[in-house]
Parts: structure tokens; sequence; C-alpha cells
């Protein structure tokens, strides 16, 4: 079966995870410090905060930021839950934005505009499938409007173009994203008093680390602020720290998949659209295509699949979820309908070939007949 998505997972993570086994310590420690300084580095940022999920890392950034009951977060429904959910884990309210049109998926400042209310605290942007929203513009609604600006960089790794015009922005290395550490994520923030915030905030409040009080530098600790358990530890990090390496030579390789994609869809499959301009900024983190309105999604789902091709939807619209629908009800949000409707998620990771995306190009022909 050819995958949407699939880890690139060998020897070199296999020797790092030895590594770590062999050290004796397994738990959070200089490797994750490592990772995260690597990390900060590859990106442009002075420093950053390795963490559970990228879950867990909104969650802290909330907080951290100060985001709270009373308060209303602006989010684009067109993603996954746990945008949403980590406005509602800190007792704040999502409110749904529309997207700006089928041919640009992301977050509408129109729409946004429209959404706010004297509540409105913070915004959180997606780059949808990769593709870099205009954060110049969003900065500068944000600070119009006094707003906290936080990036869900899900699939943004490797997109050095937005280091620090957000307030926060948070990373995902669960095993379908474009580097993985099966599961994990990575924390930046403008301040280095929220990100140390965070840094407190993802092992309990305390002062010092279990490492520290071994080596005895902090024998003693103390707890300043409820904190959680959203610690990364050193397995993850060393494979992180190898996938790291080769965050850039993969997300080249997607980019020239994805132009394969849609030079021969362009050629084969004249009914189907692409969203975005090819030469947009992008971390090509998923392939998806907006099926013609005549097609039968679940049919051509289904004719691919017989020919050993997996495709996926990007996404079903968190607004439409039952748990949103009866806490949040938001209304209608036409331009993610019809975007969501329409939409299918095709095969794209770093070891496919061109002649596989021709494969998956040949299939979806056949299939819309
Ligand atoms: C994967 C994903 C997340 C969640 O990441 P985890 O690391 O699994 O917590 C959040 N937002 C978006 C847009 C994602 O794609």
């Amino acid at each position: 079966m050819l995958l949407v998505a699939k880890p690139v997972l060998g020897n070199a993570e296999k020797i790092a995870l030895a590594e770590v086994i062999d050290s004796e310590w397994i738990t959070q420690g200089d490797r994750v410090k490592a990772f995260e300084r690597a990390f900060a580095e590859r990106h442009g940022i002075g420093d950053a905060v390795a963490v559970s999920s990228c879950t867990a890392g909104l969650h802290l950034a909330m907080l951290a930021l100060g985001i709270g009951p009373g308060d209303e977060v602006l989010v684009p429904s067109l993603t996954f839950v746990a945008t949403a959910n980590s406005a509602l884990y800190a007792g704040a309210t999502p409110v749904f934005v529309d997207i700006e049109g089928i041919d640009a998926p992301l977050m509408s400042l129109a729409d946004a505009a429209a959404k706010c209310t004297t509540r409105t605290k913070a915004l959180i942007l997606v780059h949808y499938a990769g593709y870099l929203a205009d954060l110049a513009a969003w900065r500068s609604f944000a600070e119009r409007r006094g707003l906290l600006l936080v990036e869900d960089a899900a699939h943004a790794a490797g997109l050095v173009q937005n280091r620090h015009q957000s307030d926060a922005a948070v990373y995902s290395f669960y095993g379908n994203k474009n580097m993985t550490t099966a599961e994990g994520g990575m924390v930046a923030a403008r301040d280095p008093g929220v990100l140390e915030t965070i840094r407190l905030m993802r092992g309990h409040g305390m002062t010092a680390t279990a490492q520290q009080r071994l080596t005895a530098r902090a024998p003693a600790y103390d707890v300043t602020v409820l904190g959680y358990n959203y610690r990364m530890d050193e397995l993850r990090a060393a494979i992180g720290l190898v996938q790291l390496e080769r965050l850039a030579v993969w997300n080249e390789r997607r980019a020239r998949l994805a132009r394969s994609y849609r030079s021969l869809l362009a050629a084969r499959c004249p009914a189907v659209s692409v969203p975005f301009a090819e030469a947009w900024t992008s971390a090509h983190h998923i392939l998806p295509i907006v099926l013609p309105e005549w097609a039968d999604r679940q049919h051509v789902m289904e004719r691919l699949r017989g020919d050993g091709i997996q495709t996926t939807v990007h996404y079903p619209p968190v607004h439409r979820l039952t748990l949103y629908r009866d806490r949040v009800p938001a209304g209608s949000l036409p331009i993610t309908e019809a975007f969501a409707a329409r939409e299918l998620t095709l095969p794209l990771h770093p070891e496919m070939d061109e002649g596989q995306v021709e494969t998956v190009v040949g299939a979806l022909a056949s299939a819309l007949g």
C-alpha cells in the first residue's frame, strides 16, 4: 500500500537509540537540551523547548501567554482538532474562522476581523499542508487589535521564514509529520520570559530537573507554578537529532514531488485543482487536491484503495465535530465546508519517487473516468 504519509527511519535512529540505552539515562537530559539547541539553530531562533507533543505545547503556550476563562481565541475550523482543543484546555472559547478560498485554504483575515469581539484575546494560525500563512499581515492584524498571535506549526517543521513574527510557534514530531520522534513537539516564543514559563510548566513547575538534582547542582527544588508532565525523553530527543539533520533534504524532496504532482495533474486530471500557487513558501507536509464538484469522493477513495493507494481527508471541519457542535455552536463556515467536502489528500513522503507520483495520478485519472 502506498501510504499518504510515512516516517523515514533507519540505522542512524537505531544507533542513536542504542546509545541512549547504554548511557543509562533515558528521561529528559542532555540530549533533550541538545535537540532544543539544534532545532532552534535550524530555525534561526535563539531557543526552543521540547515537549511531549504539539498538543501539550499548544496548551502550555496558551497558559504561558495568559489566555484563560472569558477569553476568545480565533482558530480555523480546517485543522486538526488539537488546535481548537488547546483553547478549551485553557478555559478559553475557540471561535471558528472560515478560510480565504478554495485555492488558498488558510484562515481568512476578513472573516477573522468579522469574528472579533471585546473578548477576543488571541488567534492561532495553522500553516495548512505546510503552506506558510502571511505572518506579516497577521502580525499587523494582531497588533492593531491587541491580540496574541500563536502558530500551530505542526505542518511547518523546517520552514525558517516564520521566526518570531508570532508570540509562540508550536511544532509536532508525531509519526506522520515532516520529521518525527514518534510523539513529541517543540515550542518557540518571542519573549524569552514566556519560553522560560513554558520550560517550567513542562516539568511540574519544578525549579530543578531530576538530572540537575542527581548531579547535586540543585539538590532541592521548589514548585512555583502549576505545571504538567509534558516532558520529552532522551530516546525521542536522540531520534529527533538524527531526523533534524535530514529535514531540509526531505522537505526539498517533498517540494520536487509536489511539483511533479502539479504538472501531471494539470495534464491528466484537468478537472482537479491543487490549492496554492506553486511558488508559495511551503514545507509540503501533505498533498491536498480539490476534486470537481461532480466527483463522488468515496468512490474515488475506494478505487484508489483498490489500486493500493491510500488517500485521506484533511480535515473534517472541527466546528462540525460532535464535541464542538454541542459546546461552541459556530453557525456555518461556507468556504471551509465546501473545501472539506471536495478535498482529497494524496500520498506524499520523502521515500516516494516520481514513478509513484505518475501511478497515483494515473489511478486518479481513471477513477474520475
Ligand atoms: C498533528 C497536528 C497536531 C497535533 O500534534 P501532536 O504532536 O500529535 O500533538 C496539532 N495541529 C495540527 C494542525 C496537526 O496536524
